[in-house]
């Protein structure tokens, strides 16, 4: 399926790895242009220069890499610089740690307030009238399955996800009628990085390995397995697509079933 959106600019966040990366993967392989973000840069440059790789300039893709934290106000303007008029935003960045919710400080929820809703809203902010002037704009913002099912150590996350999910929720449908579309994806269990790091805190506390409670979570899920940056990645270039200009203010689960519930 063509999804229709070659030649089109994509300002990707947090995609030197993970999550970010699989939706980076799968916005080239459409051919759209792409301006990708990390605060490492080495790993995004070898990110930028991975997807290049796969998708030679001649198919389309042309990758620029950005070093700077995204939750700051310099990163963003570093991004926007080289991308000031994406016609795709994909909103990412890291998840806030877990812990008890009596240790945190009102500093550290207002340092997860920045990362997991401002930043995303900051973003939109910026991106979203010249999406409306174009007439094409599809926004994603990765969140988790912990909007719909909150995770008891991840209290910050659980917090400033909800946020930026009552926002979307009202603007997506002021900006649908101009072609642009903002929903959420929220992620399960996905093998990356942060996820192995969860496992590494909570496994402990279990007095099990990490990689014990790795096999344990994947066979309790009940596709008994992790999601994939490709099955991610495959979704996000979905509703970034020509064709889902009627899907706005969702929130798309892929958790492999994990959720219970019938809706
Ligand atoms: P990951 O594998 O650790 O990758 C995170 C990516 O984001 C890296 O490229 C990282 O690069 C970049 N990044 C982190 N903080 C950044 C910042 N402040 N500015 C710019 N780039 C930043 O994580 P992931 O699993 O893909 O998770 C992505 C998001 O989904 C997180 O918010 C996570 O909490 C959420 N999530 C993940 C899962 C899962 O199962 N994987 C489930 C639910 C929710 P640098 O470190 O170099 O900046």
């Amino acid at each position: 399926m063509d999804l229709g959106i070659r030649g089109k600019t994509a300002l990707v966040c947090a995609a030197s790895k993970g999550l970010g990366k699989g939706c980076a993967l799968a916005l080239a392989r459409e051919g759209v242009n792409l301006v990708i973000t990390a605060r490492g840069r080495e790993a995004l440059e070898a990110t930028a220069e991975e997807i290049r790789r796969i998708f030679p300039s001649g198919a389309g893709a042309k990758v620029t890499a950005v070093a700077g934290d995204i939750t700051t106000a310099e990163g963003r303007a570093a991004a926007l610089k080289a991308c000031p008029g994406p016609d795709i935003l994909v909103n990412n960045a890291g998840g806030p740690p877990p812990g008890d919710f009596r240790s945190w400080t009102r500093e550290e929820w207002v340092k997860a307030l920045e990362a997991n809703m401002l930043t995303p809203i900051e973003l939109i902010k910026a991106t979203v009238d010249g999406m409306i002037a174009r007439k094409f704009g599809r926004i994603v913002n990765i969140t988790s399955g912990a909007v719909k099912m909150p995770i008891p150590e991840l209290g910050l996350s659980n917090g400033a996800r909800t946020g930026l999910t009552g926002f979307v929720a009202g603007i997506s449908r002021q900006t649908v009628q101009h072609n642009v579309t903002i929903n959420n994806l929220l992620p399960g269990p996905f093998d990356t990085d942060r996820l192995r790091a969860n496992f590494a805190f909570n496994a402990a506390k279990l007095g099990k390995t990490p990689e014990e409670l790795a096999r344990i979570r994947a066979e309790a899920n009940p596709a008994k397995r992790f999601g994939t940056i490709e099955e991610f990645g495959a979704a996000c270039a979905f509703l970034c697509s020509a064709h889902a200009g009627f899907i706005t203010g969702q929130n798309l689960l892929m958790d492999g079933g994990h959720y219970p519930g019938t809706f």
